[in-house]
């Protein structure tokens, strides 16, 4: 995998975990030998976990190549529970297949069923043509802001999610 580093902001601890971090399996950091704690979620949509932070909390990005959608969700340090967030988009630099970074904006998505709403939502989707047969994408999150700690230029590769 291939990313620009030019974007990553000083003090941004950046690693990938979860299914898609180091080509398969799972991703084990040496702070967490050191405290005995295993680094391994479950991401529970399927999807691909990306670390905020130090494990403080987690963006699961699902890439839906069948329907050209990507979507994230936000959840806290354990990737277990969803997590609420106060914007109204979470915009990204998207690379379709390698190709040149292109800004996308995740939009909230309103639930009334768990009372998400386009301000305040733990789901947020961007359709593209693009993603239509995708493998994978890469890019960086610009910002997000998640229990208040807002986290920038955060580095992912998220692969389409197995059918069924
Ligand atoms: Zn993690």
């Amino acid at each position: 995998m291939k990313f620009s580093r030019a974007g990553i902001a000083a003090g941004v601890f950046v690693v990938l975990c979860g299914a898609c971090g180091s080509g398969g399996g799972r991703n084990v950091r040496a702070s967490d030998t050191a405290t005995g704690a295993a680094h391994e979620h479950h991401a529970p949509h399927g999807g691909t976990l990306v670390e905020l932070g130090e494990e403080a909390a987690h963006l699961e990005l699902v890439l839906d190549s069948a329907a050209g959608s990507l979507t994230a969700y936000p959840l806290d340090g354990e990737a277990e529970q969803s997590v609420r967030v106060r914007a109204a988009r979470i915009d990204i630099q998207l690379s379709v297949a390698g190709e040149r970074l292109r800004p996308l904006a995740l939009m909230a998505v309103a639930s009334p069923l768990t009372g998400d709403t386009e301000q305040e939502s733990a789901e947020y989707r961007a359709s593209l043509e693009l993603l239509k047969g995708a493998a994978s994408v890469s890019g960086t999150i610009d910002s997000v802001a998640v229990r208040g700690v807002g986290y920038h230029d955060v580095v992912f590769t998220c692969h389409a999610r197995p059918p069924g």
